[in-house]
């Protein structure tokens, strides 16, 4: 029999958490219903945050198991980290964090995404979205406070969206006018500005001076214009 074959099911079946068959013969197979969608209790090892399928018969998780048959005693927190692989960390984690947590970055909750939330090996232990796993990926540190900042008032606003009208905090125009494109969060004043409001803070004095004389020109053609009809 080919050895490699046995250890890489055996390393499947580990990553998969589905307990070692204690019996010979051919119902020895774990169907996808029983092996996985079993309702699972805690390992009995207090360190440890990994689950034990139920009415199976263990009190122990497989890394402790086997563990203990080596050396004779239950591994430690650290012994238990090093020996999960990144699937079991990733779900130890998630069962710690209980439901909808936030994320250990920026903040924001599960629900705000339409996909569950993951780990970087720069920070383990924290479930991270896909902006601050990016954030890591390319940085290799976590977002400063003014970043969080941003991302959680970004996400408001997008939140905002989906139940309101959203109105720009300077001239009051709704999101939804033909006047203008989509409001965006303006991280210097902290506000919900429409793209005409946004732009004309980022003009300088005389740009901001030419751009009134320009708005006054056209009241003032728009008023004749009624005076004349
Ligand atoms: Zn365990
Ligand atoms: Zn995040
Ligand atoms: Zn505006």
């Amino acid at each position: 029999m080919n050895v490699e074959c046995h250890e890489v099911m055996e390393s499947l079946r580990i990553d998969a958490d589905i307990p070692r068959v204690q019996w010979t013969g051919l119902n020895a197979a774990w169907p996808a219903v029983q092996g996985f969608r079993m309702d699972r209790a805690p390992c009995k090892n207090k360190v440890c945050l990994a689950k034990v399928p139920h009415g199976a018969g263990f009190t122990l998780c497989y890394i402790c198991t086997t563990f203990k048959d080596a050396k004779g005693r239950l591994p430690t927190s650290a012994e238990v980290s090093r020996l999960m692989s990144e699937g079991q960390k990733l779900e130890a984690a998630r069962a710690k964090a209980g439901p909808n947590p936030p994320f250990g970055d920026c903040g924001r909750r599960e629900d705000f995404f339409p996909v569950r939330h993951l780990m970087h090996h720069l920070a383990p232990g924290v479930l991270l979205c896909g902006a601050c796993i990016m954030q890591l990926k390319t940085h290799g540190v976590m977002h400063t406070p003014e970043e969080k900042a941003k991302l959680v008032r970004v996400s408001a606003l997008i939140s905002r969206r989906r139940a309101e009208e959203v109105l720009c905090d300077n001239c009051a125009v709704p999101e939804s006018s033909h006047l203008t494109r989509q409001h965006f969060y303006n991280t210097e004043t902290g506000q919900v500005l429409c793209s005409a409001c946004d732009s004309y803070r980022h003009f300088s004095p005389p740009q901001q001076r030419r751009f009134l004389r320009k708005i006054k020109t056209i009241l003032l053609l728009i008023k004749s214009f009624e005076l004349l009809c």
